[in-house]
C-alpha cells in the first residue's frame, strides 16, 4: 500500500505528516500529490472530510520551499493564494498549513471579514508566503492596495460549489484577473455540476481531473436512521436520544439561523449544554463555540449548513438532521460531519411525518440510493402511527389540527400502557407503516424494544477512528437531474 514517503515529498514535510500520525495518503492525496508537485493544474472532485487540504497544501509548501529559496521578512511575497468559501474553513486549512509547513520557514496569514482588518494587514505587511482568504475580505484589501497578488505561483479555488452557491462567482472572478497570468491553478468541489464546469474551463489549464469517489458511497461508514415524528415531538425526541446516546460529539442541522437559536435554548432548558453558531452570531462567538465544542466543554454545536461547512472536528459521534434539508446533496455534506477521516459515525433524521420532509428523504435516498433504516423502537412520548393515521383519516382540515393532535395523544395512551416496554403488535410499524417499512440494517441484530434505542445502536457499532483510505469513500454527490429541486432557495 502507498505510503507518504512514495510521494516524493522532502523530509521536513513528511516529518510533520508523520508526526500527525498518518501513514498512508487518502485517495485525494494518493492521486493529487503528484501532478501538484510537478505543477498541473489540477480539478479534484472531494469534499471536506477525504484529506484534500492535505492534497493541496503538501506540494504547495514543498514547490515553495524547493522552487525558489524563500525570501526573507518583508521580502516575502503571496506566493501561494488560497480561498475559501467561509471563515471558518480558510481558519481550519491555515491551521493545516501550519501544521505541515512547522518543519519550514514558509510563513502564512488568513484575512477573512466580520473581525477588524488591522491584525490581518500587519501579517500581511510583515511578509507571506501563502495566504488563505475569503473572498469578500480579500478584494477589500486589494482595493485598498493592502494585498500584492502579482506574485501568486499557485492559486487554489476550494469548496468551489460552495463558492457560487453563496454567490461568490463575481468576486472570484475579480480576484482572478488580479493573478499573474503564468501561474498553477488547483479548484476543488465536491460536486460537478455544469457551472462549475465552466468556471474550471474558465480558468484551468488542461487539469489532472481527479475524482475520489463514487458518488454518495460516502457514507457507507456512517450508520443512518430516521426517526418519523411530529414535528412538535423532536425536541423532546431530541433530548431523549441525547440523554440515552454514547454522545462524544453531537452536530445538530436546522434549517434556520432562527430555528438554531430556538432549539439551543430548548435544549439548555432541558439541561444540555449545546452552542449555536449562524450567520447572525459574531466571529468571536462562532470561534469560541467551535474551540468549546473541539475541546468537548460544550457537546451539543447547532449549526446552519453554511456556518457548518467545513468544519473540520473529529470524533463527532452524531450528526442530526433536526430539519430534513431540501436539497439532497445537503445531507451528504452534512452527514460527512460524522465520518470523518475514516472513522464511523451515526447520523440521524428526524422526519416531520406529515410535512414535505418526507418528500425531501425521498430525494435524499434516491441520491444515496439507498434507503434509511427508520427507527421504529421509538420512546413512549412519540405518537403512534396507528394513531396518526386514524388521525389522518377523520381529519376534516388543517384548522382542526390542535384538536386532532389532543385525540391523538389520548388514543395513544392505551396502546402504550397496554404494550408495557414497548410497541405491541397491534400498533407495530409492519401492520402500519404502508408507505414506509422498516429497512433493517443487515448487520445488526435486531434491536429489542428498548427503552434507550440509540444508546443500542451507538454502542452497537464502535464510534472510533478506522483504518484511513482504502474503505472510507468520499461523497461526490451529483446534482441528478432526476432528484427534483425543490424551493426554499
Ligand atoms: P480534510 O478533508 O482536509 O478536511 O481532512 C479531514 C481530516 O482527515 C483532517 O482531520 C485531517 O487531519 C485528516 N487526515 C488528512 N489526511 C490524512 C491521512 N493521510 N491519514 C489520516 N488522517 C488524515
Amino acid at each position: 500500500m502507498l505510503k507518504f514517503s512514495d510521494l516524493g515529498l522532502a523530509a521536513p514535510i513528511l516529518d510533520a505528516v508523520t508526526s500527525e500520525g498518518y501513514v498512508h495518503p487518502t485517495p485525494i492525496q494518493a492521486q493529487a500529490i503528484g501532478p501538484v508537485l510537478s505543477g498541473k493544474d489540477v480539478l479534484g472532485c472531494a469534499q471536506t472530510g477525504t484529506g484534500k487540504t492535505a492534497a493541496f497544501a503538501l506540494p504547495i509548501l514543498q514547490r515553495l520551499m524547493v522552487d525558489r529559496p524563500l525570501a526573507q521578512g518583508a521580502q516575502r511575497h503571496v506566493r501561494a493564494l488560497i480561498l475559501s468559501p467561509t471563515r471558518e474553513l480558510a481558519s481550519q486549512i491555515a491551521q493545516s498549513i501550519r501544521t505541515y509547513g512547522k518543519n519550514t520557514s514558509v510563513r502564512y496569514a488568513v484575512v477573512f471579514g466580520g473581525v477588524g482588518q488591522g491584525a490581518q494587514v500587519t501579517a500581511l505587511r510583515s511578509g507571506v508566503d501563502v495566504l488563505v482568504a475569503t473572498p469578500g475580505r480579500l478584494l477589500d484589501l486589494m482595493n485598498q492596495r493592502l494585498v500584492d497578488l502579482r506574485h501568486v505561483e499557485v492559486f487554489v479555488l476550494d469548496e468551489a460549489d460552495r463558492m457560487l452557491d453563496m454567490g461568490f462567482v463575481h468576486d472570484i472572478r475579480r480576484v482572478i484577473t488580479q493573478l499573474p497570468t503564468n501561474r498553477q491553478n488547483l479548484m476543488f468541489s465536491a460536486t460537478m455540476p455544469a457551472d462549475i464546469r465552466k468556471l474550471a474551463q474558465s480558468f484551468l489549464k488542461t487539469p489532472a481531473y481527479i475524482e475520489v469517489t463514487p458518488a454518495a458511497s460516502t457514507v457507507d461508514l456512517i450508520e443512518q436512521f430516521v426517526y418519523h415524528v411530529h414535528r412538535d415531538e423532536k425536541v423532546q425526541l431530541l433530548v431523549h436520544l441525547f440523554n440515552n446516546s454514547a454522545v462524544s460529539r453531537m452536530l445538530i442541522f436546522t434549517r434556520t439561523k432562527h430555528g438554531a437559536d430556538r432549539l439551543t435554548r430548548r435544549l439548555t432548558a432541558a439541561k444540555i449544554d449545546a452552542a449555536a453558531i449562524h450567520g447572525n452570531k459574531t466571529q468571536g462567538q462562532r470561534q469560541r463555540a467551535m474551540q468549546q465544542f473541539k475541546q468537548g466543554r460544550t457537546p451539543v454545536l447547532v449549526a446552519t449548513d453554511i456556518a457548518a461547512r467545513g468544519i473540520d472536528i473529529d470524533d463527532i459521534s452524531h450528526v442530526i438532521n433536526y430539519d430534513i434539508p431540501n436539497e439532497a446533496e445537503t445531507y451528504v455534506h452534512r452527514i460527512g460531519r460524522t465520518g470523518r477521516a475514516g472513522a464511523s459515525g451515526c447520523a440521524i433524521s428526524l422526519c416531520d411525518r406529515s410535512g414535505e420532509e418526507k418528500d425531501y428523504l425521498r430525494d435524499i435516498e434516491s441520491l444515496i440510493k439507498k434507503r434509511i433504516t427508520v427507527k421504529t423502537d421509538q420512546p413512549q412520548f412519540v405518537r403512534s402511527l396507528e394513531t396518526e393515521s386514524a388521525h389522518h383519516e377523520d381529519r376534516p382540515g388543517r384548522g382542526d389540527s390542535r384538536r386532532n393532535d389532543r385525540r391523538s395523544q389520548q388514543q395513544a395512551a392505551p396502546a402504550h400502557v397496554a404494550s408495557g416496554r414497548g410497541r405491541n403488535a397491534r400498533t407495530g410499524p409492519a401492520a402500519h407503516e404502508p408507505a414506509r417499512r422498516p429497512v433493517h440494517h443487515p448487520a445488526k441484530p435486531a434491536v429489542p424494544p428498548a427503552r434507550h434505542p440509540v444508546a443500542a445502536v451507538a454502542t452497537g457499532h464502535s464510534i472510533g477512528r478506522g483504518p484511513f483510505g482504502q474503505n472510507r469513500t468520499a461523497a461526490q454527490p451529483r446534482r441528478q437531474q432526476a432528484v427534483s429541486r425543490r424551493s426554499g432557495r
